[in-house]
């Protein structure tokens, strides 16, 4: 009986998110009076694995065959089940991303596990294995139990705050048994589709719809986001238009986001545009129409004129 906690990579290091999802894992080792374990896929160095430790597992399995360095989750999948096979790990742990989306479902094919998604706490075991879950892309909230013997769980971004301590982990050799059916789909490229801080994973993000009136205006937001070391989003019509990437469209048919930081410059806040967004935990609105609807979601709000409020912030950011 263990917990197992498939640690996702991106470029060698350990995703915070994944970081976060150790720290789960090894509460649910606590709750249930068991070990967590983490799994670490691919090239990663010895200071990357021992921070799996300082998160609460108590070892990290590594297959570190440079085969896996590319997020395949058809070879993950076959090796996260022959980890949890030999671990005889009845949990297992996932940050929720859209690897981890088609990594679990396939594992829990192949395990006949019971699968719950954008789990948002810790398990309530006083009735069997309960877990809350966000749905609907974060309106309303599902309590599922699992009943099947091995339980997968992939834990929303900004769930829990991990607590880093100075704790070390024993880190093993992993050797998992590929075949080629393990790579009948390969990552031949990949590209990034943004700057240096990537969307999904930015801790703050700094977004702007119609209202900045068109893609010559975009300098002022991406100027506040370098001032923040943020990334940069948009709302739908902004991707629409062309002004910005679509992969920077945030929204119920755009990227979910949970960042620690949310700053809307000129959106109107939309229902469409808030279920994506609604679960930052902080909010900021800057507006020049009182009555947008994006207010009423909000940690903060300025009304303003976003070409005279953003430089200002900016500088001030920087003065900081
Ligand atoms: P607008 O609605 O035009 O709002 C512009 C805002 O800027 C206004 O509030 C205005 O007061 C303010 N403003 C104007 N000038 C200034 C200024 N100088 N300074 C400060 N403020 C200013 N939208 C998404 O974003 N993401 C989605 O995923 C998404 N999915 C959708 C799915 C469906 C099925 C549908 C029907 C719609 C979807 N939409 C989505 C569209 C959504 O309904 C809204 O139309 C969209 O979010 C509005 O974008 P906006 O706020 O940028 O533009």
């Amino acid at each position: 009986m263990s917990v197992l906690i498939f640690a996702e990579l991106e470029e060698g290091a350990i995703k915070k998110s994944s970081l976060e999802a150790i720290y789960y894992g090894s509460k649910v080792a606590e709750q249930t009076g068991t070990t967590a374990t983490a799994l670490v896929l691919g090239e990663a160095n010895a200071d990357e694995l021992a921070k799996a430790g300082r998160f609460g597992a108590t070892r990290v399995l590594h297959a570190s065959d440079a085969q896996l360095n590319e997020g395949n989750a058809l070879a993950y999948a076959s090796v996260v089940a022959e980890a949890a096979s030999q671990e005889k790990a009845d949990v297992i742990v996932l940050a929720k991303s859209s690897l981890a989306d088609s990594l679990a479902a396939r594992l829990a094919g192949k395990l006949k596990a019971g699968l719950a998604a954008n789990v948002i706490e810790l398990p309530d075991l006083s009735s069997g294995f309960r877990v809350k879950r966000s749905i609907f892309t974060g309106k309303a909230f599902a309590v599922t139990e699992l009943t099947a013997d091995q339980k997968i769980l992939t834990i929303k971004k900004n769930t829990i705050t991990p607590e880093e301590t100075d704790a070390s982990a024993t880190v093993e050799t992993f050797n998992p048994a590929l075949n080629a059916s393990d790579f009948a789909v390969k990552v031949t490229n990949t590209e990034k589709a943004s700057g240096d801080i990537l969307l999904p994973e930015a801790d703050r993000v700094v977004s702007a719809g119609r209202g900045l009136k068109g893609p010559e205006n975009w300098g002022i937001v991406e100027d506040l986001a370098k001032a923040l070391h943020a990334a940069t989003a948009c709302s739908k019509p902004v991707s629409d238009l062309d002004w910005r990437p679509h992969h920077e469209h945030v929204g119920q048919t755009g990227i979910k986001i949970s960042p620690n930081l949310y700053i809307a410059c000129g959106i109107s806040g939309a229902i469409q545009h808030l279920a994506g967004v609604n679960s930052s935990k902080v909010i900021v609105v800057i507006n020049k129409d009182p009555e947008a609807p994006f207010f009423k979601s909000a940690d903060y709000g300025i009304v303003g004129d976003v070409f005279d409020v953003l430089p200002r912030l900016t500088k001030a950011v920087q003065e900081l």
